[in-house]
């Protein structure tokens, strides 16, 4: 495909299409959600952390990490770069505090929260195991009937 000029009107809402859709992670973590027929909305900023898919109704919220940029423990992809390693160590160190904190912020509230890792998409089955996980047990949080 070839990108449109710049000032093109196509090549606009092009730019604006990508921006919106996000990484190719989200997009599957996204496809997973609406084949499984859940609602969400994406980049909820009113909640902590700002989860990438969250359902304020269900309660739950779902964060796709980038294993690099959020250094997935023991991943092959959480690599700290040889050049000012001091420098990306405490940036590494303030995103991963950052993550606890939006979850246990958001748990704090009720939510149930899944962190899906950027290397976890590929495998599809494992991806929708780990979703149901927190998406089905909503029964649980059904209001019980009263009986009188
Ligand atoms: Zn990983």
């Amino acid at each position: 495909m070839r990108l449109p000029k710049p000032g093109d009107p196509k090549r606009r809402a092009l730019m604006a299409r990508v921006r919106q859709q996000g990484t190719a992670a989200e997009l599957t973590v996204a496809a997973a959600l609406r084949s499984a027929g859940h609602a969400y909305r994406l980049n909820v900023r009113s909640l902590p952390g700002s989860p990438d898919f969250a359902n304020r109704k269900r309660k739950w919220a779902i964060f796709v990490h980038g294993c690099f940029w959020h250094q997935h423990t023991g991943c092959k992809r959480a690599t700290i770069p040889k050049a000012n390693e001091a420098f990306w160590r405490d940036k590494f160190g303030a995103n991963r505090r950052r993550d606890a904190r939006a979850l246990r912020a958001l748990r704090g509230v009720g939510f149930r929260v899944a962190i899906v890792w950027e290397c976890e998409i590929a495998d599809g089955e494992a991806l929708a195991a780990r979703l149901s996980k927190i998406l089905e047990s909503r029964r649980v949080d059904m209001p019980k009937p009263v009986d009188h």
